[in-house]
């Protein structure tokens, strides 16, 4: 099918961005890397009347860091992000997780914010940044403001984005020090969105055996990234141990509130909340050993 007919607008600053967005935001869409907003068009799933194409909109296409800060402006595809030495070096999270988004040729055309804009409730990105604690920097011709991840996503396919705002940068501060990380995720095929999928940091103390910071933020099992607060506090201070991750498992299954749909159960989504927080802090934790010389949770 043909999508529905519509006007293209093309800007070529941020000033004239907003400003259509500002006359046309509320009937019409932002187009960013194409990959999900495409296929919706095609299938007459939305059928907006204006496009406004952001993809040649000077300065959007930065990465960089600004005081120890990772900045991802809102055309820079996710698999620059992936590739890009200094993430990998300072935020190995990202590029271990975006292996898990589709396919190199959809990450090659997606954007990073475009992910975020889009708030599919399985994808990988909206978990990472939340487990980063990054922020948000939205702009409409009335002004800017700065949203914190975690108040970012509202539920499935939703944000506090107004139609008249563009997302044009997320920041991500580096991960606690001497952190381990992990990405883990259940799928029924590769590339495929996440049944359930965990971001997870750990660091620890100088002594090598307890827990200074640890962050767990699931995707998939729910209308939002969950971060598992109850479970964080019961890890952090605490010495590493397979007993005790199998503990902040329960935690994060109790706060989970996933859905049933045609790919999995709510049952069977919860199970994995419990099987991925395992595997998700024995893994982080190994690196975070690593790092201080010593051994991973026996
Ligand atoms: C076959 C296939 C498999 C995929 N598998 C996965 C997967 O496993 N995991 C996963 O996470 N994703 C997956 N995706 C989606 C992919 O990651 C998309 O690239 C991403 O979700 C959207 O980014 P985009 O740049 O393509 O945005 P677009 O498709 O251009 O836009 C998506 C939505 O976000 C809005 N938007 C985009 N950028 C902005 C902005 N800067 N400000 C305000 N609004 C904005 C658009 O208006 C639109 O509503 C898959 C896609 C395909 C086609």
């Amino acid at each position: 099918m043909k999508p529905a007919p519509f006007e293209y607008f093309d800007p070529r600053s941020l000033p004239e961005a907003l400003d259509l967005l500002a006359t046309y935001g509320v009937e019409g869409k932002v187009l960013a890397g194409g990959q999900s907003l495409l296929p919706l068009l095609y299938l007459r799933l939305a059928t907006p009347p204006y496009l406004i194409d952001i993809n040649r909109v000077a300065d959007l296409g930065t990465l960089h860091v600004e005081d120890g800060t990772l900045c991802i402006g809102a055309t820079v595809r996710q698999r620059a992000v992936e590739r890009d030495p200094t993430v990998r070096a300072g935020w190995p999270l990202i590029p271990e997780a975006l292996r898990w988004v589709g396919h190199a040729a959809i990450r090659t055309r997606g954007t990073f914010c475009g992910s975020l804009a889009h708030a599919d409730p399985s994808a990988e990105l909206p978990a990472v940044v939340v487990a980063l604690d990054g922020e948000l920097r939205l702009a409409s011709a009335a002004g800017e403001r700065t949203v914190p991840a975690a108040d970012f996503f509202v539920t499935y396919l939703t944000t506090v984005l107004e139609p008249t705002e563009l997302l044009v940068e997320v920041r991500l501060p580096p991960p606690p020090p001497c952190s381990g990380h992990a990405f883990v995720e259940v799928a029924r095929r590769h590339g495929d969105f996440a049944l359930a999928g965990l971001a997870c940091l750990l660091a620890l103390e100088a002594d090598g055996r307890h827990i200074a910071a640890v962050r767990l933020a699931f995707t998939g099992v729910g209308g939002t990234p969950l971060r598992a607060h109850a479970a964080e506090k019961a890890l952090v201070g605490e010495v590493a141990s397979p007993a005790l991750f199998a503990r902040a498992g329960e935690l994060a299954q109790a706060a989970a509130e996933p859905d049933s749909d045609l790919h999995a159960s709510a049952e069977y989504r919860r199970h994995l909340v419990g099987v991925l927080a395992r595997r998700g802090l024995a893994q982080a934790h190994a690196r975070a050993a690593a790092l201080r010389g010593g051994s991973p949770a026996g």
